[in-house]
């Protein structure tokens, strides 16, 4: 059996063998943590975007999309708190010359912990079998015991160094829990310090005096400071969201794991406008409504779960992720942020404009508060292509791998297949392909045996081959093979469009989202 590693290995070398994602520049060796998607990965990436969208702005009658510049007015991120607090504490190795993150090195020492937590209750569960009770052996036993004294009491110090900003405290922790550094093993680190993340440019030609603008660390500003353009031309209504998809730019101090962590990454954000002291309980609505998105796509729904901040932004006052399990454990796939009024009233300070929204039910103006929902495509791409990365092992000694990607979401969804490239065969197998290629991204294979092409179309994730053979010139059915399970199904050439707009047509999960809105 793979190690999680070796399987992340393997899946980071598939997306580049089969032109999901290529490092950036690569023949100059690469730019550190940038990606370009491929011609697999680019259409997986606008299939996730799509169910997102349309998710918001199909199933809400009242939100809205916008698509802002990625430059906005400097002073934005003045007000937004970016300038002066978008740091991340950072500490480096002096013998290894390696950067960390000081907060990411203690996260890291307490899953540790809770990982020995683990392995000692899995000992025990085989040990006890069906008569072991969980809950009383975590209570009881004296080891567990004291790793989750350790745990709690270094927790509540993190979180509290955190939220006083206190970066001696964060070192002291590192040095005190004896954290070494993973190139040199070495303990021995330079002190803590800020560093903004925020990426700076220059606008205009110097002799204008050039401005210093910033590459937007999150789309999110580009709806705030378009609130009132958009509440006023379309008449909008509180409570109404905005959606936006859109490029963001991080200066990541480690950035690993793929696309997990990228300096220039995608995300899809939603701010939800409410009333003032309805926000927690839209908070709840939107926490309920992101699962359900995430779920219907059947990825597995016990790789899903909460984690709520315990350490919030000064400006919110709830906030969670959704994490998925990825192969280097749960990792946050998406935020959900009651961010109250913090953004709109900041806008209206630094501008000094009246950013207010009239309420006539209650006869008042008010500055609206906000749930924001803010997912990255790219690490929703990492949890769908790690959930549906699979290598199997096949009768007669034979292995593949299939990518069992929801169908509504593969790049390709059909592959159209002549058994040979002579009788006929390729012209018939053009005319069912030219039937289905403008509702369906088609491809076309006549090379190699069927069974490669078979295993090709199993690896960029293809739900259905569609094979064309001898027969087919006479009855007009073709051999639909299926990817998940390789059975195969004999179908008349007319029943093909129906047949696989049953699995691939998003309306379907709209439709069970919908219903779960009610
Ligand atoms: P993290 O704690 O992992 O740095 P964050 O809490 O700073 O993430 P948010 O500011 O809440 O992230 O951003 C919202 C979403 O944007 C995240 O849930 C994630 O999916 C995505 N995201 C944030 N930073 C990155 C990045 N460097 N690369 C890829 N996606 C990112």
């Amino acid at each position: 059996m793979a190690t999680q590693e070796e399987t992340f290995k393997k899946i980071v070398s598939h997306c580049k063998e089969y032109g999901f994602v290529f490092p950036s520049s690569e023949i100059y060796d690469g730019l550190g943590a940038v990606y370009d998607y491929g011609q697999q990965g680019v259409e997986l990436k606008n299939n996730i975007k799509r169910y997102w969208w349309d998710a918001m702005t199909l199933l809400h009658e009242n939100i809205v999309g916008i698509d802002a510049a990625i430059f906005m007015h400097p002073t934005t991120w003045k007000a937004s708190g970016h300038v002066d607090a978008f740091n991340d504490p950072l500490i480096d190795n002096k013998d290894s010359k390696k950067r960390y993150r000081a907060d990411v090195l203690i996260e890291e020492q307490l899953a540790k912990i809770e990982e020995k937590i683990q392995k000692e209750v899995e000992k025990a569960r085989k040990r006890f079998g069906d008569s072991f009770d969980e809950q009383m052996f975590r209570q009881t036993n004296p080891r567990v015991q004291e790793h989750q004294k350790h745990f709690d009491a270094l927790h509540e110090r993190f979180a509290k160094a955190m939220n006083d900003n206190d970066l001696e405290q964060l070192r002291q922790i590192i040095l005190d829990e004896e954290i070494v550094c993973p190139i040199s093993g070495t303990r021995n680190w330079t002190e803590v310090r800020q560093f903004n993340l925020m990426f700076a440019t220059e606008m205009g030609s110097t002799a204008d005096g050039a401005m210093k603008v910033y590459l937007r660390p999150e789309t999110a500003q580009g709806i705030f400071v378009n609130f009132l353009n958009v509440q006023k031309t379309g008449r909008m209504k509180v409570p109404f969201g905005i959606a936006q998809i859109g490029k963001a730019f991080r200066n990541e101090i480690v950035a690993r794991q793929f696309v997990f962590r990228m300096r220039e990454f995608e995300q899809m954000e939603m701010q939800f406008f409410v009333r003032p002291g309805e926000e927690l309980r839209w908070f709840e609505h939107w926490k309920q409504f992101r699962l359900n998105w995430h779920k219907a796509l059947g990825l597995g729904d016990d790789k899903y779960r909460f984690h709520d901040h315990e350490k919030l932004a000064h400006y919110a006052n709830a906030a969670t992720d959704i994490e998925f399990l990825m192969p280097f454990g749960f990792k946050e796939v998406e935020g959900i942020h009651s961010r109250t009024n913090f953004d709109l009233s900041q806008h209206a300070k630094y501008s000094g404009k009246k950013i207010e929204y009239f309420d006539p039910e209650l006869n008042e103006s008010y500055t609206p508060y906000v749930i924001e929902t803010s997912i990255g495509v790219d690490r929703m791409f990492l949890s769908v292509m790690c959930s549906a990365y699979k290598e199997e092992q096949l009768e007669g000694g034979d292995s593949r791998v299939v990518l069992s990607l929801p169908p509504v979401l593969a790049p390709t969804k059909v592959c159209v297949m002549p058994l040979v490239k002579k009788d006929g065969l390729p012209e018939k197998a053009r005319e069912v392909m030219d039937m289905l290629k403008f509702d369906f991204r088609t491809a076309y294979d006549e090379k190699d045996s069927i069974g490669k092409r078979y295993r090709r179309q199993d690896a960029i994730g293809t739900p259905f081959c569609v094979t064309i053979d001898h027969d087919t010139l006479t009855d007009n059915c073709v051999t639909v093979r299926y990817r998940d399970t390789m059975a195969q199904d004999r179908v008349p050439v007319e029943e093909l469009h129906s047949l696989i707009e049953k699995a691939v047509d998003p309306k379907q999960l709209y439709r069970r989202l919908a219903q779960s809105l009610q």
